[in-house]
């Protein structure tokens, strides 16, 4: 189990709503939608660096039995009779096969990006962002490529997702693992950590098998790349102090906070400014008392504000997170300077899960090094192996092996 402090976290931050329409399916509210899109824009950028992908939504509604052509053992979808749809349809269903036949239709060789929710049956309890009914955001990349370049193309997607962790201060590896073989021909996991150092899958790429691949009706390898919102979930796990959820500066709606009792034309310059520089300052008026100061300062640091610049009369302040400390600034910072702010705050964010990840995995043994002969003996489990491969001697028997993650139970 998850201790659900995540959750008030982003409740006092104004993500969801306490409580739910139902078991696994949490309320958003307008901020969580804001981060849900700054999310896939920050995808969208990492996967920029070599595509030009396209984002879309499909219907609801899919005919039932075109999904059952690709997906005829799965049992997880809910199914309801619509007339106008001319007949039994799945709801909210895997976004692959409509992707694929898109894709195929318009012989586009570029991802295509299906950004939308999930409705999957739900056997258990619900871990709200971790294991819903209605997922979302629900992210999945479909992409046709040709089959001497599906690894290398694989490698690309690798390396966009892990960018995206990079953005959103989370620490991931990518292992490579066979377990999955009747569903990809290539699989890999990337994996992150829980606070406590407990390892978390947080996205899947495959290279999709032979028999997805003729199901789908496609010549091409079908790359098929997918994460949820259970990312915004970690980042609240990871990034929270006394005063709430601290947000990654790619993800915070607002920056830069400017508290000001009465905002002076100097006080608008500058932040037309801060915007021109690509700096998101919003500007919260308070009350002259102390007290009202405070209250004006909590709230925008428990909507997770990385930074706070507080102005009074002629005294100029900023207050930084993680933990909160509050420094006299001598003038209103240039917009370089906030730059430099953002930057360095996202690496106190980094280096605090990192150094839980190196905790977690490697000083409890679940990171090791195994030679081929050593892999997978003694009842061990292995989870999957480093990609890219990371060559070490065996930590069993000193051979040369390469770095693998072992298994056990993964949230
Ligand atoms: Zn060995």
């Amino acid at each position: 189990m998850i201790s659900d402090a995540y959750l008030r976290t982003l409740e006092a931050a104004q993500f969801v709503m306490p409580g739910s329409y139902g078991r696994g399916i949490p309320v958003w509210q307008d901020a969580g939608l804001r981060a849900a899109r700054r999310l896939v824009a920050a995808f969208e950028s990492a996967l920029g660096q070599w595509w030009t992908p396209r984002i879309v939504e499909h219907p609801f509604l899919m005919p039932a039995a075109e999904y059952k052509e690709v997906f005829d053992d799965y049992t997880n979808v809910y199914e309801t009779t619509v007339p106008e749809a001319g007949g039994p349809c799945v709801l909210a269903p895997d976004n692959m096969p409509t992707s694929v036949g898109l894709l195929r239709k318009q012989g586009d060789d570029e991802p295509l990006v299906a950004v939308g929710g999930l409705l999957r049956v739900l056997p258990g309890g619900a871990q709200p962002l971790f294991r819903d009914r209605h997922i979302w955001p629900a992210v999945q990349v479909t992409h046709l490529v040709s089959e001497e370049n599906a690894l290398a193309e694989l490698e690309r997607h690798r390396l966009a997702v892990t960018r995206l962790h990079e953005m959103l201060c989370l620490p991931v590896m990518t292992v490579r693992t066979g377990s999955l073989a009747s569903y990809g021909r290539t699989t890999y996991l990337t994996v992150s950590c829980l606070p406590d150092g407990r390892p978390t899958v947080t996205a899947t790429l495959y290279v999709m098998s032979g028999r997805y691949r003729d199901r789908l009706l496609s010549d091409s390898e079908v790359i098929d790349v997918g994460f949820t919102g259970k990312l915004l979930a970690l980042v609240a796990l990871h990034h929270r102090d006394a005063f709430g959820l601290v947000l990654p500066s790619v993800l915070a709606d607002t920056q830069v906070g400017l508290l000001v009792e009465e905002e002076d034309r100097r006080g608008q310059e500058w932040r037309t400014a801060q915007t021109q520089d690509g700096i998101r300052v919003r500007a919260m008026h308070s009350a002259p008392r102390p007290y009202a100061r405070r209250r004006a300062e909590r709230r925008l640091l428990r909507q997770g504000v990385p930074l706070v610049v507080g102005v009074r009369g002629e005294a100029l302040r900023i207050a930084r997170r993680y933990p909160l400390r509050r420094d006299d600034l001598p003038v209103l910072p240039e917009s370089r300077t906030l730059h430099g702010e953002l930057a360095a705050h996202d690496d106190r964010l980094r280096r605090m899960s990192a150094d839980r990840f190196s905790a977690g995995l490697r000083e409890t043994g679940r990171l090791v090094a195994r030679c081929d002969s050593c892999a997978g003996t003694n009842g061990e489990e292995i989870f999957g192996w480093a990609v890219p491969e990371t060559e070490a001697p065996c930590d069993a028997c000193g051979a040369p092996g390469s770095e693998v993650l072992l298994g056990g139970r993964f949230y």
